[in-house]
């Protein structure tokens, strides 16, 4: 249980909802220390739950769902992991040279009509109004719309600009820098920062010892 809460505090590191999915292949651009953390479609639902994008008693549901249609659990699972990479590749994409591919954009632009707008609605609150997500959709790939959400939200706010990819290319995380000068470079100290700063202490012990 204690190693479970230890790997669940890594699930949200960058902020935002639809980097923290993109985020969880961890070592993304390593083929050997490559982490996948949604392995499968359980996975994803315990990662959905705790990120709030559902709420226990709905977990409990879609997954009592899916053991009923294995194959549309499957599918859905699938279509999560292809939604992460299609995200990975914008967002990294954009933080690295500010340019998306256009095929990307389009892949991107399908999901959106064909999920976002299935369960989104928009309805008044005070002042203004919001998007809703309703619940009673019996999809298992409800949840999926929240993320997209995340993702239009966040292309079209100015924290676009603020979007960084870890300065540690192995690692591949993404994140926003809401440093005042746009000066972080590591998804987290305690991660990439520590790693980086023990390896250039290392190096240069090691430097000195073969001088010395
Ligand atoms: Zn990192």
């Amino acid at each position: 249980m204690k190693e479970r809460k230890e790997e669940e505090k890594k699930w949200k590191v960058s902020g935002n909802l639809c980097l923290d999915f993109i985020n969880t292949l961890e070592w993304r651009n390593d083929e050997q220390k490559k982490i996948e953390w949604l392995p499968d479609f359980l996975a994803l639902i315990q990662w959905s739950e705790y990120c709030k994008i559902i709420d226990n008693k709905y977990a409990q549901k879609i997954i009592k769902k899916a053991l009923r249609e294995p194959q549309v659990a499957e599918r859905t699972y699938h279509k999560a992991i292809e939604l992460r990479e299609l995200l990975y590749n914008i967002f990294s994409s954009f933080a690295l040279s500010g340019k998306v591919y256009p095929q990307d954009l389009e892949n991107f632009n399908q999901l959106l009509t064909d999920s976002l707008a299935k369960v989104g609605r928009i309805v008044p609150i005070v002042g203004g109004f919001a998007w809703s997500f309703d619940l009673r959709n019996n999809s298992l790939e409800f949840f999926l719309s929240p993320i997209i959400k995340s993702a239009v939200d966040l292309l079209l706010s100015p924290e676009i600009r603020r979007v960084k990819q870890c300065a540690n290319n192995a690692c591949g995380w993404l994140f926003i820098d809401k440093s005042r000068n746009k000066s972080r470079r590591w998804c987290s100290m305690e991660d990439c920062g520590n790693r980086a700063k023990a390896k250039r202490h290392y190096l240069s012990k090691k430097n000195n010892s073969v001088r010395g």
